[in-house]
């Protein structure tokens, strides 16, 4: 469940930014932090995230190296804005796929040795294939991460 709280906490970072309630170098930074900590989320889904936001950061990176900031960033995202729209409104896109998705995990299994796990939902145990990333829990169905 911390996928799901992290990802609406991105889209209400990008919501805070776009109203000027922090500053595009913040946002980045914090973007950053955020998709990095995506643990959750398809390997596919996270690289697709990074590339957006690897844009945002060339940008900002970019602005950073201009002498005078402040008005530099407000001619940048004049003349850039639509690359930082298309950044922000794939990254939203591609957070909605994760959110929308039933193949994602819906919590996380604990493991109490020797491949077997609890399901934090039901309480039901069972062995886990080694070298599995997820794994359905038999008595209630629900798909968990598997971490070792
Ligand atoms: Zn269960």
């Amino acid at each position: 469940m911390k996928n799901y709280k992290l990802i609406h906490l991105i889209k209400e970072k990008i919501a805070i930014s776009e109203n000027g309630g922090c500053s595009f170098a913040e946002l980045v930074a914090t973007l950053e932090n955020m998709i990095l900590e995506l643990e959750e989320v398809s390997t596919n889904l996270k690289n697709n995230l990074i590339t957006e936001w690897w844009e945002l950061e060339q940008l900002n990176a970019h602005i950073l190296s201009q002498d005078n900031y402040e008005s530099k960033l407000t001619d940048y995202l004049e003349s850039h804005g639509d690359d930082i729209n298309n950044a922000f409104t794939a990254i939203i896109s591609l957070l909605d796929q994760a959110l929308n998705n039933p193949s994602n995990a819906e919590g996380e299994a604990t493991p109490i040795g020797n491949g077997w796990f609890i399901c934090p939902f039901c309480t039901e145990s069972w062995q886990v294939e080694a070298g599995s990333k997820f794994s359905i829990c038999p008595s209630c169905n629900k798909k968990l991460l598997i971490k070792i």
